[in-house]
């Protein structure tokens, strides 16, 4: 082995935790300090190059102002779902690296003295894919900006949905939409959007490009499917920067990209703005839409373990036990119907009807 591969080797090793690292775009070696002071934007390339939830936090955020929501909040394994490895030792290491509970932090803080809500996506947590957790402090995080009237940023980077937990992650991408929806039509607030890369699949289906302003980093990789499935589908060749930030801006899908440096000044210059929009209601939802806070999570705990323990006491069912409570009224409602019993019985047969259909026109 020659001395310089050696050399080569070595500072490939030092990489990760070292003081050194290697644009992956231009191959410029760069000192980390530096790139940090430079928010992570290569000196001879100028590619953005990956950033920490914390790092877009403290570039963001005034300091010292940062209340942050459900810290605690970590998903189970509701599939048991296994491939080389067991989808909650993922999540353990994952937790152990980041030293993050999910892929995204949420919270409310000051941009240059502006309240907002902002959510903050970590790609570098399981490829910042979407989850329950994800979808559920995204939503809470909405809601909360809808009763306050907060304007509410969120900084996408994500691989999409996370598969380990199928559909339940799938749904996430409706859930954090419809809440958005009550948050920009009925209490007229403002969301901006803003695009790191890479933001793909689910993300990008969702709330990524429901943005009243949608903003994104230069070259940053924006799509729904990869570049191979899409080529291999139309049978066609894609351009050089398709699914690039620029491509879309120039097919009018984002507003305005963005340099890091400029981004804390860009948002504050249209947040500023928009503080004094005749069209917001701040604050005033209406009547159908009125949101419950959430339990904090003691009293949730706490309720959690009253049901566990009287289910298994008396045997009764759930519908009794949640009627003592008075915060779950719409549960109450929804298994008020379901426990309708002449319902239940037209809703199977109907399911039967169906299933007995359905295999018909399969044979099966
Ligand atoms: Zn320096
Ligand atoms: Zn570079």
């Amino acid at each position: 082995m020659s001395i310089l591969s050696w050399i080569e080797q070595k500072s490939f090793e030092e990489e990760e935790g070292g003081l050194w690292t290697r644009c992956y775009q231009c191959g410029a070696v760069l000192y980390i300090k530096h790139l940090k002071e430079n928010h992570h934007v290569c000196f001879a390339c100028d590619s953005h190059l990956q950033m920490t939830s914390r790092e877009r936090l403290q570039s963001l955020i005034d300091p010292g102002t940062w209340q942050p929501f459900d810290e605690t909040l970590s998903s189970i394994d509701p599939l048991n779902f296994y491939d080389q490895k067991s989808y909650v030792s993922r999540l353990k290491d994952a937790q152990f690296q980041t030293g993050l509970q999910d892929s995204v932090i949420t919270g409310t803080g000051l941009l240059e003295g502006i309240p907002v809500a902002l959510g903050i996506m970590d790609f570098n947590f399981m490829g910042g894919s979407m989850g329950s957790v994800v979808g559920e402090k995204l939503t809470r995080l909405i809601e909360y900006a809808t009763c306050e009237g907060l304007m509410l940023i969120l900084v996408c980077a994500s691989g999409g949905a996370r598969m380990h937990e199928g559909i339940l992650s799938l749904m996430q991408m409706a859930k954090i939409s419809a809440a958005l929806n009550v948050y920009q039509n009925k209490a007229h607030l403002m969301y901006i959007a803003v695009l790191t890369s890479p933001t793909t699949g689910g993300v990008t289906a969702s709330f990524a490009m429901l943005g009243d302003l949608i903003l994104a980093e230069p070259n940053a990789l924006i799509g729904f499917a990869g570049r191979r499935v899409i080529e291999q589908t139309l049978q066609e060749k894609l351009p050089e920067n398709f699914q690039t930030a620029e491509y879309l801006l120039e097919h009018g899908l984002l507003d305005l990209i963005i340099s890091r440096e400029f981004f804390k000044p860009a948002l504050f210059e249209i947040l500023s703005f928009y503080k004094d929009a005749p069209l917001k209601i701040q604050g005033k939802i209406p009547k159908n839409f009125m949101l419950k806070r959430p339990l904090n999570l003691l009293t949730e705990e706490k309720f959690r373990r009253q049901l566990d323990v009287e289910k298994k006491k008396k045997k009764i069912y759930i519908k009794q036990e949640i009627t003592q409570i008075p915060d779950l009224n719409f549960s109450k409602n929804i298994l008020k119907k379901i426990n309708n019993l002449p319902q239940q019985k037209k809703f199977t047969e109907f399911n039967q009807k169906i299933f007995q259909s359905f295999n018909q026109f399969y044979n099966f």
